[in-house]
C-alpha cells in the first residue's frame, strides 16, 4: 500500500485523516490496515512510539465498526490514562464524519461512576488502563460478548508497569472468538508468552529492526565523574542553543532536585514524577508540549503519558535500571522523521551497562567529550550569529522605528556595532564559562596525565591514619599508561570518594600494585568491577603475601612471563586469541 486512497478505507476515513495533514501512510501503517483489513488473523507489530501506531490500528478498527450496534466491538488496551486519553481523541478526529461511534476511555485516579455512566449511554470502542478494566469488569458494568477485537497498545510497557496479572486475566475473560491484535516496541519472552498463550497463530509485522532504537536516533555518551553529573547536564543544555528535551532521572527526589537546579540556573525546565498531583503533572506536560519549557525532568513512569513529536534529545542523567528502558526513553526522539539525539551522562564505570545497552540496540553508543566552556560559546555565538545571517522578519512591522534607531546608533561603526551585540548577548555566558574547569578529567585515557613516574614506586605518599592497609594488584601498568595520579585518581572516581586514603603505590612495566586501608577493601574491590581501560578487562584483587614481599621487576622478559602466568590474561597487542580467566585471587 503505497497511498491511503488505495489502501480499502472508506471516503468519509480518508477525508478526515487528509484534513490533520496524514498524506502518505507511515510504514507501520502500509503493513498493519491492509492485514487487518484484507484479513481476520490476529496480529503481532514490532514498532516504536511515535511511528504511526494509532492510525495503523485505529483506522481499519473504525472501518469494520458497525456504528448501529451500541455495545463494546473494540476494546484498547494501554498503559497510562494519558495514552488512554490520546488514543480516544485521535480516533475521536479520524471518525469526524462517520455517523454514530462512540468512544470512551476509563482509566484508573478518575471518578469511576462518570466513567459507569459514559458507558451506560452506548459505547462502540472502549480504550481503557489494565486495572480499570478489571474493576468494571468485577462490578459487571462492561458486557465482552460483543467484543470482536482486542488491542493491546504498548504491551511491554504494561508488563514493566506491573500489569501482568491483570492482563493474564483480562485475556482470559474476553470470548475467544475475538481477534487479538498486540502492539509493542521490544519482542521480550514476556511479549511472546502473551502471543502464544493468548493469541491464535498471529502474523508477525516488524516494523525497523527488532528491539532496535529507532533509526533516526544517534546515541551517545559522555562520561562525568559522580560529583561533575549536574554540571555535565549543563554544558550538554548549553551546548545545544535549539535544545528541545526530556531528561530523565532515576528516582522522584532526584528528579525534583535537578528540576529545581536547572530553575535556580535560570533555565526553562520543570519536573514531572510521581509525587505531584494529577493536575499539577498534566499542568508540566501540557506547557511542555506548547514549548513553553525547554526542558522536562521526569521519572520514567511520570513520562509515559507524555506524547510530544518534535524532541531534539533525550538526556540519561542517569541510565536507567533496566536496560529495556533505554528503548522507551530513547524512543521518545527521533519521531515521525524527525531526527534526535540521545545522550547519556555516565560514570566509567558504567561503561559495561553502555556495552550491554549497545548490544540490545544493535547500535554503537558514541563516546563524547563534555564540551568545554569555550565550544559552548562558540556554539553559542555561531548560533546567534546564523539566526541574524538568515533572519525571517515582517520588514513593514519594524521599519517606522529604524531611522531613529540609525541616528542613534550613526556613530558606531559596523565592527562596533557587532562587538555590543555580541558582548550584550554573550556576557554572562563568557564569563560563566571564562575559568571553567574541563570536566573531562575521568578518561583514563587522558593525555593529560604525565608518564614520567611510571617505574617507580611512590614513596611520597604516606600512610596517613596508621590505620592497617590492603595491598591491591591491578593487571595495568605502566605500559598502559598508568602512573601514580593517574591511579590515585582512577580509585577515588570508581569508588566516587575524593578522600579515599591510598597508601604505597607501586607502578610495574604491565601491573601495579597500591594499598587501601581495610575498612574501604570492599569498596575498592566492588567498584573495579566490570570496569575496561581500553576494551581491556581491568582485574583488581588482593595481592597475596608473596607479592607483599615482592622485588620489583627487573627486565621485560620476566615481567613478560610473571604477568601472564599469573594472571591469565592478555594485552591488546598480542596477536594470540586466548580465554580471559579471572583469577579468584592474585597468587604466585
Ligand atoms: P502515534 O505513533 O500513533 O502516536 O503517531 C505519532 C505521530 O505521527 C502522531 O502525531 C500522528 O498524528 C502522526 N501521524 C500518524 N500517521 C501519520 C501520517 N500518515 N502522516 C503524518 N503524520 C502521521
Amino acid at each position: 500500500m503505497i497511498s491511503f486512497s488505495e489502501s480499502g478505507l472508506n471516503p468519509d476515513i480518508i477525508k478526515a485523516i487528509t484534513e490533520i495533514g496524514f498524506e502518505i501512510p507511515m510504514p507501520v501503517q502500509a503493513e498493519v490496515i491492509p492485514a487487518i483489513l484484507n484479513g481476520d488473523e490476529d496480529l503481532v507489530g514490532l514498532a516504536q512510539t511515535g511511528t504511526g501506531k494509532t492510525a495503523a490500528f485505529g483506522l481499519p478498527l473504525l472501518q469494520n465498526l458497525d456504528c448501529k450496534l451500541q455495545k463494546p466491538q473494540a476494546l484498547i488496551l494501554s498503559p497510562t490514562r494519558e495514552l488512554c486519553m490520546q488514543i480516544a481523541n485521535d480516533l475521536a478526529s479520524y471518525s469526524k464524519y462517520m455517523q454514530g461511534v462512540s468512544i470512551v476511555s476509563v482509566y484508573g485516579g478518575a471518578d469511576i461512576t462518570k466513567q459507569i455512566q459514559k458507558l451506560q449511554r452506548g459505547v462502540n470502542i472502549i480504550v481503557a488502563t489494565p486495572g480499570r478494566l478489571l474493576d468494571l469488569l468485577e462490578r459487571g458494568k462492561i458486557v465482552t460478548s460483543s467484543i470482536k477485537i482486542l488491542i493491546l497498545d504498548e504491551a511491554d510497557e504494561m508488563l514493566n508497569m506491573g500489569f501482568k496479572e491483570d492482563l493474564d486475566m483480562i485475556l482470559s475473560t474476553i470470548p475467544d472468538g475475538r481477534r487479538t491484535l498486540m502492539f509493542s516496541a521490544t519482542m521480550s519472552v514476556e511479549i511472546a508468552n502473551i502471543a502464544s498463550n493468548y493469541m491464535k497463530s498471529p502474523i508477525e509485522i516488524l516494523i525497523g529492526k527488532r528491539n532496535a532504537g529507532a533509526e533516526n536516533v544517534s546515541h551517545i555518551y559522555f562520561i562525568a565523574q559522580a560529583n561533575d553529573r549536574y554540571l555535565a547536564l549543563k554544558r550538554i543544555i548549553d551546548f545545544y542553543p535549539d535544545l528541545y528535551a526530556l531528561v530523565f532521572c532515576r528516582t522522584r527526589e532526584e528528579t525534583k532536585v535537578i528540576a529545581e537546579k536547572l530553575i535556580k540556573d535560570g533555565y526553562s525546565a520543570d519536573a514531572l514524577h510521581g509525587d505531584l498531583s494529577q493536575a499539577q503533572r498534566d499542568t508540566a506536560m501540557q506547557k511542555f508540549r506548547l514549548r513553553n519549557l525547554q526542558i522536562l525532568v521526569a521519572t520514567d513512569v511520570a513520562a509515559r503519558g507524555l506524547d510530544v513529536n518534535d524532541l531534539t534529545h533525550v538526556i540519561n542523567y542517569n541510565l536507567p535500571d533496566d536496560v529495556e528502558n533505554y528503548t522507551h526513553r530513547s524512543g521518545r526522539t527521533g519521531r515521525a522523521g524527525k531526527t534526535g539525539i540521545c545522550a547519556s551522562i555516565i560514570h566509567s564505570r558504567e561503561q559495561n551497562k553502555i556495552r550491554e545497552i549497545e548490544r540490545m540496540l544493535r547500535k554503537k553508543i558514541e563516546p563524547q567529550k563534555i564540551p568545554h566552556g569555550k565550544e559552548i560559546c562558540e556554539q553559542q555565538l555561531f548560533h546567534l550569529i546564523n539566526s541574524i545571517e538568515h533572519a525571517q522578519y515582517d520588514l513593514s512591522q519594524v521599519a517606522s522605528f529604524l531611522p531613529g534607531i540609525y541616528e542613534r546608533l550613526s556613530i558606531l561603526s559596523k565592527e562596533d556595532l557587532l562587538q555590543r551585540i555580541v558582548g550584550l548577548e554573550f556576557n554572562r555566558l563568557l564569563k560563566y564559562y571564562e575559568n571553567a574547569p574541563d570536566l573531562n578529567k575521568t578518561a583514563f585515557s587522558d593525555k593529560n596525565f604525565k608518564n614520567d613516574r611510571n617505574d617507580r614506586d611512590d614513596n611520597s605518599r604516606h600512610r596517613k591514619s596508621g590505620g592497617k592497609y590492603t595491598r591491591f594488584f591491578l593487571n595495568l601498568g605502566a605500559m598502559d599508561g598508568l602512573n601514580p595520579p593517574m591511579l590515585i585518581n582512577m580509585t577515588t572516581d570508581l569508588t566516587s570518594n575524593p578522600k579515599i586514603e591510598i597508601g604505597k603505590i607501586k607502578i610495574m612495566p604491565k601491573f601495579s600494585f597500591f594499598e587501601c586501608l581495610e575498612q574501604d577493601m570492599n569498596l575498592v574491590l566492588n567498584s573495579f568491577q566490570g570496569v575496561e581501560f581500553k576494551s581491556r578487562k581491568v582485574i583488581l584483587d588482593i595481592a597475596s603475601d608473596a607479592e607483599n614481599n615482592e622485588k620489583p621487576y627487573n627486565t621485560k622478559e620476566k615481567s613478560n612471563k610473571s604477568y601472564r602466568e599469573k594472571s591469565g590474561t592478555e594485552r591488546n597487542s598480542d596477536k594470540r586469541e586466548k580465554k580471559f580467566n579471572k583469577p579468584k585471587r592474585y597468587r604466585d
